[in-house]
C-alpha cells in the first residue's frame, strides 16, 4: 500500500460492540472471533488480517465474494461487514478512491458521509473529512448532502493501515463469538423449539453439541433423522459439532409397566436429564440447554420443570422459557429449521403417554415410581448405546459428497476427548 494510492478492493468486517465492553477478556473475544472468521471462510482463497482495534480485513478474488458473504452472515460476534476500498492514509488517496468507487455506481441525488476514525495520528477530524468529502462528492455528482435520509450513504473508515471507503453495508448477527463462553449440550428434539434455543446458546459464545433421544426400534427412525437434518444446519453457525443418538426404547418399556400414563412423559424427562448430564461429564460440556418455554405444554408448568429439573446439578439454560410459541416459530423460520421441525416424525415423548399429562408432579410419587425401575442399570444400557455423528462446516474435504454431511457415525468410546480438532 504504501507509496501506491491504487485503491484495494477487499471486505471489510466490524466486530460486534459487545466485544469491546470485555475489558481483560478482549483480546480473548476477538481472537475467537477471528478465529471463527477463518474457519467460516474454510475453502475460500481468502487472506483474512485482522486490522486493530475491532476489524478484520479479507482480500479475496472478485468471484469469490458471494459465497464469503453468505457464510459472513453467520458469524456471531460480527456487527457489519461489506466490500471497501482500501487505501493509504491521506487525503489524496481518499480521493482517488472516491473517484474510483463513484464510477462504479448509478447516479444519486442525495446522499452521506460518515466517518470514523480510530487512527488519530491524521490531521482532520472526522467531522472534517466528512465535510470535506462531501463537498467533493457534491461537486462531482451533483447530488445534495442528506445526513437524514440519504439515498447512498459512505462510510469512511481510518484505521492504522490506511483509509476504507464503502457504500455497503451488511448487517452480522451480532452476539458473542462461539466457544468464547464455553462448551454446552442442547437437547434436541425433533420439534420447533429446541433447536431454537440451541441456537440462541450459540448467538451467546456456547460451543454446543447436541444430544437426541429415540424410541427406535419401536418407531421408526425418522425423528434421528430430522435431529441430524437439523444438527447439520445448525453447525453452519458454529463450524463444528456432534449429534449423540441416545436410546431411549428399553426405558420407556419399563416405565410403562410401573407408571400410569399422566406420569410418563416427567420420567422420561428426568431420565433424559440424568443421561445429558453424564453424557456431559464425559465429553466435558458445562451446561444443558433445552427449549422449554413456560407453560408451553403440561410437561413444562413450574412444578414439572422442578421436578424434572431436579434431577441433574449442571446448569440448565432454557434461553426459550419467556417466549411465545408465535415468537419462536418466527426464530426457527428466520433459522432456516422451521421447514424441517415440521416434517412428521415419530416423537420418543409421545409414545404410551395420556393425551393430558399431569400438570402438576408429585415427586414423592415420581421417586416412588422411579424407585420400582432398575434405573442405574438402564441408564448405563443407554449410554453405552449412544452413538455418536461429527458435523462440519464449511467441509473439511472437498471431496466429501454433501456440505456439512456426517463425516463419520461410530459408538461413543467411554471417554470421548473434547471436540475434534480435526476441523481446522
Ligand atoms: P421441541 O420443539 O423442542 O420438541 P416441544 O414444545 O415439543 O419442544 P417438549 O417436547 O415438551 O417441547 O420438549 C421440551 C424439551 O425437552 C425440548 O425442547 C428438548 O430440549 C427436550 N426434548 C424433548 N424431546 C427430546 C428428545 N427426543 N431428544 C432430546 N431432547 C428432547
Ligand atoms: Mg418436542
Amino acid at each position: 500500500m504504501a507509496g501506491s494510492h491504487k485503491p484495494t478492493k477487499v471486505l471489510l468486517v466490524w466486530l460486534f460492540h459487545e466485544i469491546a465492553l470485555k475489558g481483560n477478556n478482549r483480546r480473548f473475544f476477538l481472537q475467537a472471533a477471528q478465529h471463527n472468521i477463518r474457519t467460516a471462510l474454510r475453502g475460500l482463497p481468502a487472506h483474512v488480517t485482522f486490522v486493530p482495534p475491532m476489524s478484520v480485513r479479507i482480500q479475496l478474488p472478485e468471484d469469490a465474494y458471494a459465497d464469503a458473504r453468505e457464510r459472513l452472515q453467520k458469524v456471531f460476534g460480527v456487527e457489519a461487514f461489506g466490500s471497501a476500498l482500501w487505501t493509504a492514509a491521506s487525503w489524496e488517496a481518499l480521493v482517488e478512491a472516491t473517484d474510483a468507487l463513484l464510477s462504479t455506481l448509478p447516479p444519486f441525488t442525495s446522499f452521506a458521509i460518515r466517518c470514523r476514525r480510530t487512527e488519530k495520528r491524521f490531521p482532520m477530524s472526522s467531522a472534517e473529512i466528512e465535510r470535506r468529502l462531501g463537498a467533493y462528492v457534491g461537486e462531482r455528482t451533483g447530488a445534495r448532502v442528506n445526513l437524514q435520509e440519504p439515498e447512498r450513504t459512505f462510510w469512511v473508515r481510518l484505521l492504522p493501515d490506511g483509509f476504507y471507503l464503502s457504500v455497503e453495508r451488511i448487517p452480522g448477527l451480532g452476539g458473542l463469538p462461539v466457544g468464547v463462553s464455553g462448551h454446552t449440550l442442547a437437547l434436541l428434539s425433533g420439534g420447533i423449539d429446541s433447536p431454537v434455543a440451541a441456537w440462541r446458546m450459540m448467538s451467546r459464545g456456547c460451543r454446543v453439541d447436541f444430544l437426541h433421544f429415540h424410541s427406535f426400534p419401536l418407531v421408526s427412525t425418522r425423528s434421528q433423522e430430522k435431529a441430524q437434518a437439523l444438527a447439520e444446519m445448525l453447525t453452519t453457525y458454529e463450524y463444528r459439532s456432534r449429534l449423540f443418538l441416545a436410546p431411549l426404547a428399553e426405558f420407556q418399556q419399563h416405565v410403562v409397566v410401573v407408571a400410569p400414563p399422566a406420569s410418563r412423559v416427567v420420567l422420561y424427562r428426568r431420565f433424559m436429564f440424568r443421561l445429558a448430564e453424564r453424557l456431559a461429564h464425559r465429553i466435558g460440556a458445562k451446561a444443558l440447554i433445552t427449549g422449554e418455554s413456560l407453560g408451553q405444554v403440561s410437561s413444562q408448568t413450574l412444578d414439572n420443570l422442578a421436578t424434572i429439573g431436579a434431577v441433574v446439578r449442571l446448569p440448565i439454560l432454557r434461553p426459550l422459557i419467556g417466549m411465545s410459541k408465535q415468537d419462536i416459530i418466527a426464530q426457527a423460520r428466520k433459522l432456516g429449521t422451521y421447514e424441517i421441525s415440521i416434517q412428521p416424525d415419530e416423537d420418543c415423548c409421545s409414545l404410551f403417554v395420556a393425551r393430558h399429562s399431569a400438570t402438576r408432579s408429585d415427586p414423592e410419587q415420581i421417586q416412588a415410581l422411579e424407585a420400582r425401575l432398575p434405573l442405574e442399570m438402564l441408564l448405563q444400557q443407554a449410554l453405552e448405546h449412544i452413538k455418536v455423528l461429527h458435523f462440519h462446516f464449511p467441509p473439511i474435504a472437498r471431496t466429501s459428497p454433501l456440505p456439512g454431511a456426517p463425516t463419520t457415525a461410530e459408538a461413543l468410546s467411554p471417554n470421548d476427548p473434547e471436540p475434534r480438532e480435526a476441523a481446522r
